[in-house]
């Protein structure tokens, strides 16, 4: 099911670019669905074979559990984001997006039902030692996890989980456009994106962060920013932005971007998430 939207986005690199919300969403996706068959999901005659969109669109699509409790700092964003990223699977086939600020809903008995945990939280979530050791057994089973933005400011005495996400948030320096570098072009999560682009977000800086533990998919040009402005600690200049890892069997996805809804509404961040979110399910297949 993933492979064939994932070869539309590859495909889809002449995607509108328009930054109009759901309008970019469904340009995009429309573009994903038909990318591999180059037409628009034709109805196959009796005994022809299905296109790869009609056959994604008849199976049942895996489930995400998206989870947006904040202990922490609240971003506003968090409706639409819930919104566009249910849109993204449903209008997609590729994966089914169940929302919650319930962190009761992560236990071992209900994440059976899902193949990969979406967190865009903050703070120290309410979350009992047996719900801790479910979420990182069910990742290091086979499972997948994304973290969004502020998922890296979340859990600061929880070490364990700073090692699943790959980092912890160290202050965000800069809030304004910037330049990004993607590292790896050949990766689901960027392969629709142009090598540099420029994007207007809340830019983290991390710490307990290392590229030895992480491979690094987009990557802030620090000749984009002042790095000279207040709160800036990395001394190696090095301020990832998206990486993945695996975690036992199972395969971690994190994106530093999603403050600012106008990111949300971007078709670039819809197929950045998205393609994130396909590779992190991938894993269990
Ligand atoms: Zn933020």
């Amino acid at each position: 099911m993933w492979r064939g939207l994932t070869c539309a986005i590859t495909r889809g690199n002449c995607a509108t670019m328009r930054r109009d919300g759901r309008v970019a969403l469904v340009a995009s996706l429309a573009v994903w669905l038909c990318g591999c068959t180059g037409a628009t999901a034709p109805t196959p005659a009796a005994g022809a074979a299905t296109t790869p969109a009609q056959a994604a669109a008849a199976a049942p699509a895996p489930r995400i559990l998206y989870l947006t409790h904040s202990a922490g700092y609240r971003h506003d964003v968090l409706p639409l984001s819930a919104q566009i990223l249910q849109d993204l699977g449903r209008l997609s086939h590729a994966f089914d997006v169940t929302a919650t600020d319930d962190c009761a809903a992560i236990t071992r008995d209900n994440l059976t039902r899902f193949d990969a945990v979406v967190f865009f939280t903050s703070g120290d979530l309410p979350m009992s030692a047996d719900q801790k050791a479910a979420l990182l057994d069910f990742v290091q089973g086979g499972k997948g996890f994304v973290g969004i933005h502020s998922a890296t400011d979340t859990f600061y005495g929880w070490p364990e989980y700073g090692a699943l996400v790959g980092a912890y948030f160290d202050g965000h320096p800069w809030h304004q456009p910037v330049t990004l570098r993607v590292e790896d072009p050949s990766h689901p999560a960027t392969a629709a994106l142009s090598p540099t682009f420029q994007i207007a977000d809340e830019i983290y800086q991390f710490r307990t962060w290392s590229r030895r533990d992480v491979h690094v998919l987009l990557a802030l040009d620090p000749a984009s920013v002042d790095l000279a402005a207040a709160g800036v600690n990395r001394a190696d200049r090095d301020f990832a932005l998206a990486w993945t890892r695996t975690y036992g069997r199972g395969r971690v996805f994190y994106t530093a971007l999603g403050h600012e809804p106008a990111v949300w509404q971007d078709a670039r961040f819809q197929q950045h998430l998205a393609g994130g979110i396909g590779w992190a399910i991938g894993g269990s297949k």
